[in-house]
């Protein structure tokens, strides 16, 4: 994973930071950090961790 890239926010053309995010998937809430915009808060979730953690939580539901 690239940590040393810089995400631009698209919007506000300001550089996004990583920041804890609370994220909300099936009626369940997760915090991760996450790039986000300090302007607008827009948040940019890279394909692979949306797709990992996703998953994840699919997993721990499908235990119970
Ligand atoms: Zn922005």
């Amino acid at each position: 994973m690239e940590s040393s890239k810089t995400w631009i926010c698209d919007r506000c053309k300001v550089e996004m930071r990583l920041m804890d995010t609370q994220f909300n998937y099936l009626k369940r809430s997760f915090r991760h950090k996450a790039l986000r915009c300090p302007s607008c808060g827009q948040v940019y979730i890279p394909e692979d961790l949306a797709r990992g953690r996703m998953r994840e939580v699919e997993k721990t539901l499908e235990d119970k």
